[in-house]
């Protein structure tokens, strides 16, 4: 079971249109950033090269 967040008035639902008529979308994906994950490694290796 999936819990889907509304994008129209954030109330989270199960079905992929909310009952207010807007699209509900999975809240999870949002919160990973492909950007943010690789920033995360580009740190970390720039961090080992400064160690080294
Ligand atoms: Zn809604």
């Amino acid at each position: 079971m999936i819990l889907l967040k509304c994008t129209g008035c954030g109330e989270y639902t199960l079905d992929e249109v909310h009952s207010c008529g807007q699209k509900a979308v999975s809240p999870k994906p949002a919160k990973y950033s492909p950007d943010d994950r690789y920033a995360k490694y580009r740190r970390i290796a720039k961090k080992r090269q400064g160690l080294l």
